[in-house]
Order: C-alpha cells, then sequence, then structure tokens
C-alpha cells in the first residue's frame, strides 16, 4: 500500500493510492461510519493497530468502487509523507562503502549518524532553493529512508523489521561548504527545503526485503547515482538497534540509511545543483521523488 499526504481544494488529508486513485481515508471512514481515523499520517502511524485495521476496512469497502470514491492522483498535489516528523532525521553517513571511499574515508567500522533539521521537509515536486548567499556547493544524495512504525528501545536487530511502517525515498541535499570544516555536519545538512522526501511511505508488506533494491539519482535526466542497497554497510536493523539502545525510538521517526557513490563533490570535475536543474530520486518498488532546483524568491 502506497500512503499519501495531499492537499486537494486547500484542504489537507492523507491516504492511500490504488491504481492511480487516491482514497482520502479519513473522510471514507467517517462516511461509511468507521474510525474515526487521525486526521493526519503521522498521526495514524502513532495511532498503531487499531487504526491500520480500521484503515483496512475502508479500503476493502472502497476497492470496488474506486472511481466513484477515489481522486485522480494527477487532481492532488502530494506533500512529503509526513511533513513534519516527530524528531530530527536520522541520518546515518558513508554507510555505503563507493561512497566512503570517493570521500577519502575509511570503511566505518561503526555507525556515523548526523541529523536534519526537521523543518526542512519539503515533499515531491517543491522547489529545492539553491541560495548562493548561503552555498556554492549544493549537492544530491539519493537514500532509502525507513518511517519507524511502533517504536521502542533495545529493540534487537532480529526484531527491527517489525518495528518499521515502510519506506519512502529522501534526498539528502547538502551544502558541502557548510558541512567540512565546521566539527561537524548539522549546517551543511539542514538547509531550508533541504531534505525531500516522498513521493509516498510504501509499507513494508510491500517491500519484504529492504536491502535488495535498485537505487538511483538522476539530475536533468542523466544518472549519477545507481547501486543496489544491498551493498549498505550497516543493515536497517543494526542501524534500528544501535540507535533504540541509546534512544527511544518513536512512531513516524525517519531514518534515511545512507547514499551510494556518485555524488557531485565527488564528481570530476565536481558538479553542484543550479537553479534550473532537476533532480529525481528513485527506489525500486517505492517509486520517483522529483524535485525541481530553483533560484531564491528573496
Ligand atoms: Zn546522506
Amino acid at each position: 500500500m502506497r500512503y499519501v499526504t495531499f492537499e486537494r481544494d486547500g484542504r489537507r488529508s492523507w491516504g492511500v493510492v490504488l491504481d492511480d486513485r487516491v482514497l482520502d481515508l479519513p473522510a471514507l471512514a467517517a462516511r461509511v461510519g468507521r474510525g474515526p481515523l487521525p486526521d493526519d499520517l503521522l498521526g495514524f502511524v502513532q495511532a498503531g493497530d487499531e487504526a491500520a485495521s480500521t484503515a483496512r476496512a475502508v479500503i476493502e469497502a472502497s476497492r470496488s468502487r474506486l472511481l466513484e470514491v477515489g481522486v485522480p492522483l494527477a487532481a492532488v498535489r502530494l506533500l512529503a509523507p509526513i511533513p513534519r516528523p516527530p524528531k530530527n532525521v536520522i541520518c546515518i553517513g558513508l554507510n555505503y562503502e563507493d561512497h566512503a571511499a570517493e570521500g577519502g574515508h575509511p570503511r566505518p567500522e561503526a555507525p556515523v549518524y548526523f541529523t536534519k533539521a526537521a523543518n526542512n521537509v519539503i515533499g515531491p515536486e517543491a522547489p529545492v532553493v539553491a541560495d548562493h548567499r548561503v552555498t556554492q556547493k549544493l549537492d544530491w544524495e539519493v537514500e532509502l529512508a525507513v518511517v519507524v512504525g511502533r517504536g521502542g528501545r533495545f529493540i534487537p536487530a532480529e526484531r527491527a523489521l517489525d518495528h518499521v511502517f515502510g519506506y519512502t525515498v529522501l534526498n539528502d541535499i547538502s551544502a558541502r561548504d557548510l558541512q567540512r570544516g565546521r566539527g561537524q555536519w548539522f549546517l551543511g545538512k539542514s538547509l531550508a527545503t533541504g531534505c525531500p522526501i516522498g513521493p509516498w511511505i510504501v509499507d513494508k508488506e510491500e517491500v519484504p526485503d529492504p536491502h535488495a533494491l535498485e537505487i538511483a539519482l538522476r539530475v536533468n535526466g542523466v544518472t549519477k547515482q545507481h547501486a543496489n542497497t544491498r551493498l549498505m554497510i550497516f543493515s536497517v536493523g543494526y542501524i534500528i538497534q544501535d540507535l533504540s539502545a541509546v534512544f527511544p525510538l518513536e512512531p513516524g521517526d525517519i531514518i534515511a540509511t545512507g547514499t551510494p557513490a556518485g555524488v557531485g563533490f565527488a564528481r570530476k570535475p565536481p558538479e553542484f545543483l543550479q537553479p534550473g536543474d532537476l533532480v529525481e530520486a528513485e527506489i525500486e518498488r517505492i517509486g520517483v521523488l522529483r524535485n525541481p532546483v530553483v533560484a531564491p524568491s528573496e
């Protein structure tokens, strides 16, 4: 199932996409006398099993009447599935050996973590602002993002996927000139508009193995990154175990699992994003996250 957050006629809601029709689940639940369902997708993820079974019942009741009860996907504006995560977006750096190597780093012995400020999340088709007052070195990083379902602490790796709601695509937009020489990565990773996520969350039932997915990124149609998530150094399970040993993971937390080789700064000559560019991040079984790059409007 593909879960979306969307806007239509100035109203925000959430639901699922079936055969290019969007089902507004809270509205449909009210209509068929089930529910209520939470007002937003984060609330749904937080609500757990009971809300999930309500949603399943509403979807089943709607399946034979999609044309009647669904809205064409093209008639809504998709937003980031979780526009404001409950905490900073948790990221793992250097989780593909070829990407570590292209940046001159050895293969890490333990995961390297950093975060991206949660208020910079944007959705599919939303513009990434290349603000030359702030950075001259705006870069891309396609990543598989894990959306936490059930939270918890001390989650063992072998049970970690039970705590996953689903997966989405994240472009870890990075200002390389702010990332270097500052003793930390937070600044260069927390640009306004620097965290595109989407276009939807695919639930884990549709991604039985998160470590067997083709992953790619194109700029203006030219492939810059292309790898497979089996090449991750630290698995999703290991990362969840490692993080949850230190602090509780919460429903709706987003964990970006690192990027493969092919980022702009390591290319010869280096390449950076400019206004007018179009970036497409794609992961098998999930979809394409597309964002234009624009100049600041002020
Ligand atoms: Zn990254």
